[in-house]
Formats: structure tokens, C-alpha cells, sequence
């Protein structure tokens, strides 16, 4: 009763034959970065055998087909989180963290000033969280954080308390890359709304698991990270309204970003090259688009039920023993396609590392959400994150190795 017919899609990623010191590789560091399909490797290679020009100001034919193909890319990556606004609402970025540094200057800086708040919650990754603290610093405006339950749930009474006609910026997870949970963004979205706040939605773990639609939450800024959703490093997504995207100034300055320069003075380009200074990612974000394609080809909904069925298996099959603290919602309710756990004896840093041994790949550490840790009364956490080619026998494995990390520090 698999959702996916993951043997047919591990044909597409031969990393996963990989064998390291005489196992198969077990990979389950989804969440950090996702594998990259044949397909996308290929998108990638062409462009650089057969197209490979800079975009934008050449009229030879390389360079009309590289410009072609990138512009259509950001078509493409709007449609597929939603955004019915095309290209003119999708400006391509770096990363998440890129996507929300984008925000937190153009828009931020500008706009906060002293009695301005910036509403988080406890659960941010440091992109947001660091990003906003500086920019407040500088600013003079405060930042209230929306306090997590031990069940890593959000308290919507806290937020709809703490969100106020002073917030000017909500920035929360979507997905929480440590606890799972999928937070209520469209609520948030409607509680900020009602105080004239806009909503920053960090989806760098939503996009690659679950349908996202951003006009149906009503975000106003959405970011995501390519290299979690099986394209490539050094591109990723920052949506945004468009009469915002209008109205903000650029983040950054230089060529292919501007329609007239003087001596005297400059005006900007067109949404949303506007926002994108200099010679960009063409060749990522051209292998975005084919990253899109084959995640609809599979579709996402089975994706989100595939990732939603490996989590609840691994809850189930940790549960078994009394020394390991799950992070996050309990068995049986819908979240994203990781786990986070500790294990009473052995630290997390030991755990992957005698994982590594097993050939199992997990993440120990804080995930980037240090403050969440701290709250929880943990320094670090194991996390185990899934992805479409990932199978119920793989986290067999995991547990296997995790009875020889204990036995060895019995
Ligand atoms: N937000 C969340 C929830 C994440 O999981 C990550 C990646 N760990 C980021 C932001 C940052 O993504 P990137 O490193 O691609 O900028």
C-alpha cells in the first residue's frame, strides 16, 4: 500500500547505490538537502553543452534562448506554489535565508521604526530569527515571539494576543524544520491582516513536501530553497505580492536590474528583474523549473501522504523504546516528513556519527533553531527527514543502528 512508487523513482537518483563502507547508503537528510534527480542533472549539463550565454542583454540566439528559458522558469515556479501573478511575483534568490535578508532590508530597514514589532515565533530557524533581531537592532523596533507548546504546536491564543496594530511584520515556518509541525500560516495570515501587518512565510520545508498555495493562505512574502525540493544549490524563491514587490525599493544594485541610468539618477526595471542585480543563477534556476516538473509528475499530494506515512512509521517504531524523547506532534497527527528525537544516553553528536558507521545519514545538531532547543531544555536533537525515495525498510534501519549506539554506550 506505498503511496509512491519509490522503486521506480530511486532509479533516477544513482547516488543512492552509493555504498559507504560496505552499505547501501541509507540517506534520511532530507530536510538539510533533498538528492538531485537525473532529469534535473540533465537540465543542468545541457544548458551548459547547449545554451550557455548570458541572459538579458544579448540579441544573439544563445543568449535569447538562456533568456527565454530563465524568464519562463520564474513562470513556472509561481504556478507551482500558487502564484497567479506569473513571473512578475516570483523573483528568484540564492536560498531562503537570501529570501528573507531580501525582505528584512528593502522592506525592513525602510519601513521599522521605534514602537514598530516584528512577531516571530519560537520556532524560527535563524534565517528569519537572526535576520529580524538585526534588523530590529538597527531599527528600534521589537521583536515578540508566539510561544510553542510542549507539543511544538504554536499557541494561537498568544499569537492572536501578541499580534497587535503595533506588528508590522509577521515572520513564521511554515513546516518547522525540527519539530515537524505545519503551522496554521492562512490563520496567521488573517490575524495579521486585521492589524494592517504583512506575513513573511518561510516554506523552505513546505514547498518540497506539500501542495502550497500561496494566494490561498494569503501570504504576502513566501520564500523556498531549490536544493530541498530536488533542484539544485544557489536558487530559490521569494514570492511576493505584487503591488508590494511595486512599491519596495531593491535590495540590491548594479546591472540587469535598472531600465535607465544617468549620471544624475536610475529607475528600475521591471518586477521582478528589479530584484535581481547582476548575472543571476541561470542555469539553476532553468534546472528549478525541471525540479517543479518532477515533483507534479509525481504529485504532490501523494508526496505529502508518502512524507506524512514515513514520519508516523518512525514515531511508531521509536515509541518502542522508553529512552528516546520524540520532538514535536505525537502519533497520528499530520506533519511533515521528519523527526526530530534525543536518546536518554547517547548524545546526538554520537548517534550520527555511529550512524554514519551503519551508513544511515542524519543531522545531529540544533537545526538552526538554538532558542527552540533551549526551551525544550535540549542542546541538540537527532533528526531523521524523508524524502520521495525513501522507504519503511530505511528507517528499519535507522532503528537497527540506534539499538548498536546505544549497546555502545551501555
Ligand atoms: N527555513 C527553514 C525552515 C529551513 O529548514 C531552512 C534550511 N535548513 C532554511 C530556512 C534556510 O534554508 P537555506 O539554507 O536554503 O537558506
Amino acid at each position: 500500500t506505498e503511496v509512491l512508487d519509490v522503486e521506480r523513482i530511486r532509479e533516477d537518483f544513482p547516488i543512492l547505490e552509493r555504498e559507504i563502507g560496505g552499505k547501501q547508503l541509507v540517506y534520511l537528510d532530507n530536510a538539510a538537502t533533498s538528492q538531485t534527480p537525473d532529469p534535473v542533472v540533465d537540465a543542468i549539463a545541457d544548458y551548459y553543452r547547449e545554451t550557455n550565454a548570458n541572459i538579458h542583454r544579448g540579441l544573439h540566439q544563445l543568449s535569447q534562448e538562456a533568456s527565454v528559458a530563465y524568464e519562463e522558469a520564474h513562470d513556472r515556479l509561481a504556478e507551482f506554489i500558487g502564484a497567479s501573478g506569473g513571473r512578475e511575483e516570483m523573483v528568484f534568490v540564492r536560498n531562503t535565508t537570501e529570501a528573507e535578508n531580501l525582505i528584512a532590508y528593502a522592506w525592513g530597514l525602510n519601513e521599522l521604526e521605534p514602537g514598530d514589532e516584528v512577531v516571530m515565533s519560537e520556532m524560527e530557524h535563524h534565517s528569519s530569527l537572526v535576520t529580524w533581531q538585526q534588523i530590529a537592532d538597527r531599527t528600534g523596533a521589537e521583536i515578540r515571539y508566539i510561544q510553542v507548546d510542549d507539543d511544538g504546536h504554536l499557541d494561537m491564543d498568544h499569537a492572536a494576543e501578541i499580534i497587535t496594530d503595533d506588528t508590522q511584520m509577521v515572520s513564521v515556518v511554515h513546516v518547522s524544520n525540527t519539530l515537524g509541525t505545519i503551522n496554521p500560516v492562512g490563520e496567521l495570515a488573517d490575524i495579521a491582516h486585521d492589524h494592517d501587518a504583512y506575513i513573511f512565510v518561510d516554506g523552505a520545508q513546505s514547498v518540497p513536501t506539500m501542495p502550497v498555495d500561496v494566494e490561498e493562505m494569503d501570504a504576502d512574502f513566501f520564500a523556498f530553497s531549490g536544493h530541498k525540493m530536488v533542484g539544485p544549490t544557489g536558487i530559490g524563491g521569494l514570492y511576493g505580492k505584487q503591488h508590494l514587490l511595486e512599491e519596495m525599493d531593491p535590495f540590491m544594485y548594479g546591472g540587469g536590474m535598472i531600465r535607465k541610468v544617468e549620471f544624475e539618477e536610475t529607475t528600475w526595471h521591471d518586477l521582478p528583474w528589479k530584484y535581481e542585480a547582476g548575472t543571476p543563477a541561470i542555469a539553476q534556476g532553468i534546472a528549478l523549473a525541471e525540479a517543479a516538473d518532477y515533483l507534479d509528475d509525481i504529485g504532490m499530494e501523494r508526496i505529502e501522504r508518502h512524507e506524512n506515512a514515513l514520519a508516523q512509521y518512525t514515531i511508531d517504531r521509536l515509541s518502542e523504546f522508553d529512552d528516546i524523547d520524540i520532538m514535536g506532534p505525537g502519533a497520528g497527527e499530520q506533519r511533515g516528513g521528519l523527526v526530530s528525537f534525543t536518546l536518554d544516553t547517547v548524545h546526538p553528536h554520537d548517534i550520527s556519527e555511529i550512524l554514519n558507521d551503519y551508513s544511515v545519514a542524519i543531522r545531529a545538531g540544533d537545526h538552526c533553531t538554538q532558542p527552540l532547543h533551549d526551551k525544550m531544555g535540549k542542546t541538540a536533537s537527532a533528526r531523521a527527514s524523508f524524502y520521495i525515495y525513501n522507504t519503511r525498510e530505511e528507517i528499519d534501519a535507522l532503528v537497527d543502528a540506534l539499538d548498536a549506539a546505544r549497546d555502545l554506550f551501555r
